[in-house]
């Protein structure tokens, strides 16, 4: 039974203990309940208290057990709740770390609330595209009062107890307890002290109301309805709580429920739950158990002060761990230290970092010229040019300075990491850390497996940018890695949209609508695309057979690289980065289309979204097929946090579940039958088949 049953003289101390935060499972549902039907027939008890052992009085639901029967299996939460509030002898919770979701709901059925300060507390369901299931938007409120309450609910953030007992008529904390250490003796005072109280208070008894009811609702579901766009839960939120003000108890927990199970159905819903787990999942790795020996990693050298090299300084300089800058000249250093400076006092002007702490992380930086400089370093990550002759001399550099156990790593975009292994003796200590520009802002780390990286630099290597603050998914060695091997059959298709009849606006337009940051065109003109050109350029020579559209190439002729010449697929003016309307780039794609003698035919938004998106799949099905990613979750991770990919459709691969994959490969059939695209292009990978013949999608590949 995950609840500890102890007896403290008249009072009964039942523990949670359901490592790690004490979800709310059915084995722990089951022992309250019957840890309270023990207390209440037990002559000797006068009063009960609920708290958590270790890191938490409760996190919540245990959310391994949604969607599965065992979410439902009697006593489930809300039976637990009422069991709690009809307990004939008073409850209180005694609440300290953390108390979010199901453990919130579940204080809040207690008859009191003892505190420690510094506690967390939270109805994060929003955050999963739900609202709490469990009497939560009926409770609060009334606890809480409907504001106070209202914006927990909605932004799903977390208060401390120290500020919520300071809200003026609060009834959600009865005492703050001085410490977490004296917490349990301030429950046991407190229970003593109220034991005899009889029948005691339930939060369900208070009253729920807002004096401009009406007017206060309308206000907020505007305010609401235009932050959260694309995510139907938060409105959700508004209307449960509107129902605790108008219905009674009983008719508002069915309300709650009723918009609960709707919005488990939805494919927001779906995706945000999707994504949660994706994203701890990130870190298992099949063959390499969980209690893999990590190297420790406090100092830190970056070779190569360009772009790349000072935003990955500034990741570990962040989080205080020092690094060793070394470049081939001193301009090169100067350059990339005051680039680096650049950006911390950009923060420190719009007030985002202290001067001190500015200080504090320069003076954590330095700099040499003499690899002999590196020695102390347990990881150097090496950002030099993108060639392999450049990479050889430095990997034997570092190979022959580096000491024993220290990792060796590479930013490379492109070339092969087993490669660049094979310039060193100590090829498992070498790994790939591929951050995204700039690396000091953007979130994923694709973690780079070689032939022959040793499972503890790979444990090591994900432990690491965990500390940094990125996601990191890792990727076997091939072109370009998870993302940028996707990325690229992805804009070889908006090409041929171009060709067919689409504008460049019309194409991303109907990505954003879709609900990317940014679609493929702004996303070019951005990276630049002159980077384009040379993978094209390179792939003609290598991969004769792919067939491409010419248009990019046209367009690079005339020197619009993108934002960096102040002209793309759009125009730009000076210092300003808003995406102009090119009539040269219309009458340049009409030429083109001219020149092919093609009739150009209106092409829908959904077309436009399926194509690409399907490109940005199929790819994915190859890679996951190849083992370059270990599951589909990690290829979503990819695309979700680094490629602006909407988060409330989950990620390429979940949205091709959502989809059904059967659906999916008769789409790409119809789309190999159009003549002006490239029925090679189409050709379903061979998991993909595999997938629907067995009845299965890629989230249950796994
Ligand atoms: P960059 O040209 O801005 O910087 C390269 C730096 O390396 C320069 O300061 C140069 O002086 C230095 N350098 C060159 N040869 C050296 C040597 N032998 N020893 C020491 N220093 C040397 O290039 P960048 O854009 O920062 O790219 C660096 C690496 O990062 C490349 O492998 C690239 O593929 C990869 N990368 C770039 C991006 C990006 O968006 N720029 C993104 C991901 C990965």
């Amino acid at each position: 039974m995950s609840a500890d049953y102890t007896v403290h003289g008249p009072i009964a101390v039942l523990t949670l203990n359901n490592p790690p935060v004490n979800g709310l499972g059915f084995m722990t549902r089951l022992g309250i309940t019957q840890g309270l039907e023990r207390a209440n027939f037990d002559p000797q008890i006068q009063a009960i208290v609920i708290t958590g052992e270790g890191r938490a009085f409760s996190g919540g639901a245990d959310i391994r057990e949604f969607g599965t029967p065992k979410a439902s299996q009697e006593p489930n939460l809300l039976a637990m709740n009422r069991a709690v509030e009809n307990s004939g002898k008073p409850v209180v919770a005694a609440l300290h770390s953390v108390v979010m979701g199901g453990g919130l709901e579940l204080a809040l059925s207690c008859h009191y609330r003892v505190a420690a300060p510094g506690c967390s507390i939270a109805l994060p369901e929003v955050k999963l595209g739900l609202i709490p299931g469990a009497g939560g938007t009926q409770r609060l409120p009334r606890a809480l009062g409907v504001e106070t309450a209202l914006n927990m609910i909605i932004s799903g953030d977390p208060q401390k107890s120290e500020v919520l007992a300071q809200v003026p008529g609060q009834r959600l904390i009865d005492r703050m307890a001085p410490s977490r250490e004296a917490l349990l003796d301030v429950a046991l005072a407190f229970a003593a002290e109220i034991s005899a109280v009889r029948p005691a208070p339930l939060v369900r008894h208070l009253p729920c109301m807002h004096p401009q009811g009406d007017a206060y609702f309308q206000y907020t579901r505007n305010m609401v309805g235009n932050t959260s766009k694309n995510y139907p839960a938060p409105l959700k939120c508004v209307d449960a709580i509107e129902a605790a003000t108008k219905l009674d108890f009983e008719a508002g927990l069915l309300a709650e429920r009723d918009i609960f199970n709707h919005l488990m159905q939805t494919p927001e819903s779906r995706a945000l739950r999707h994504v949660f787990f994706a994203e701890r999942a990130t870190s298992k790795i099949a063959d390499v158990p969980e209690d893999t020996p990590k190297r420790s990693i406090d100092s830190v050298a970056v070779i190569g002060a360009g772009i790349m090299g000072g935003g990955i300084a500034m990741c570990f300089l962040n989080v205080g761990i020092p690094v060793r800058l070394l470049d081939t000249t001193p301009e090169a250093l100067d350059r990339g230290l005051a680039t680096l400076r650049k950006n911390y006092e950009s923060q420190v002007s719009k007030g985002k970092l202290a001067q001190d702490v500015l200080d504090q992380r320069m003076a954590m930086l330095s700099t040499t010229l003499d690899y002999a400089d590196l020695s102390i370093a347990d990881l150097v990550i090496e950002a030099v040019y993108e060639s392999m002759d450049v990479k050889e001399k430095v990997f034997k550099q570092l190979d022959a300075a580096m000491k024993p156990g220290a990792i060796l790593a590479s930013n490379t975009s492109t070339l092969d990491l087993n490669t660049m292994a094979q310039f060193t003796k100590r090829p498992q200590d070498v790994v790939g850390l591929h951050f995204f520009s700039p690396a000091n802002v953007m979130k994923l780390l694709e973690v780079v497996r070689g032939k022959l990286t040793g499972k503890d630099v790979l444990a090591t290597a994900m432990a690491l940018a965990k500390k940094i603050k990125k996601t990191a998914v890792v990727s076997g060695v091939c072109d370009g890695f998870i993302g940028n091997r996707m990325v690229e059959p992805y804009v070889r298709q908006a090409y041929f949209l171009l060709d067919e009849g689409c504008t460049p606006q019309q194409v991303d337009h109907a990505m954003e609508a879709f609900g990317f940051a940014m679609g493929p065109f702004r996303m070019c003109d951005l990276s630049g695309n002159d980077i384009w050109w040379a993978i094209r350029k390179r792939r003609y020579v290598d991969m004769p057979h792919v067939k491409y559209s010419k248009i990019a190439d046209v367009l690079c002729e005339l020197g619009r690289f993108g934002q960096k010449t102040g002209a793309g697929w759009y125009d730009y003016q000076a210092g300003k980065r808003e995406a102009l309307n090119s009539p040269l780039v219309h009458k340049l794609i009409e030429d083109h289309r001219s020149s092919l003698g093609i009739t150009p035919r209106h092409i829908t938004d959904e077309e436009i979204v399926q194509r690409l998106v399907l490109a940005l799949v199929n790819e994915g099905a190859h890679i996951l097929d190849e083992g370059i990613a270990g599951k589909a979750s990690d290829i979503d991770m990819v695309y979700l946090s680094g490629y602006g990919f909407p988060t409330f459709r989950g990620g390429p691969m979940q949205y091709a579940d959502t989809l059904g994959l059967f659906n999916v490969i008769q789409t790409m059939q119809r789309f190999a039958k159009n003549p002006l695209d490239d029925a090679h292009f189409w050709q379903p990978a061979p998991l993909l088949a595999r997938l629907v013949t067995v009845g299965q999608n890629f989230n249950g590949a796994n």
